[in-house]
């Protein structure tokens, strides 16, 4: 019997380093909390929705805490634009 439980220590540690090793290539999607895995380490997101989502969001945080600003911007960019 405790050949049995030295087999299921080492089976342990093998599915504990797996699953660490696995760890880290998950991310969780800063939208929606689901866990995936990026192609590229630097994704923070699960998918484009979400990516877009995010984008949206940071824009429109960054609105408010700069209130007036993106008016007279697109009116320059307009301007320059034209
Ligand atoms: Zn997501």
């Amino acid at each position: 019997m405790t050949g049995l439980g030295y087999t299921n220590k080492i089976y342990n540690q093998k599915v504990m380093t797996t699953r660490d090793e696995n760890h880290k290539q998950k991310k969780v999607c800063a939208i929606c909390g689901k866990e995936f895995v990026p192609l590229d380490p630097r994704n923070k997101f699960c998918s484009l929705l979400c990516k877009e989502a995010a984008r949206k969001l940071n824009r429109d945080r960054w609105r408010n805490s700069h209130p007036g600003y993106n008016t007279e911007y697109m009116r320059e960019y307009r301007k320059r634009t034209k």
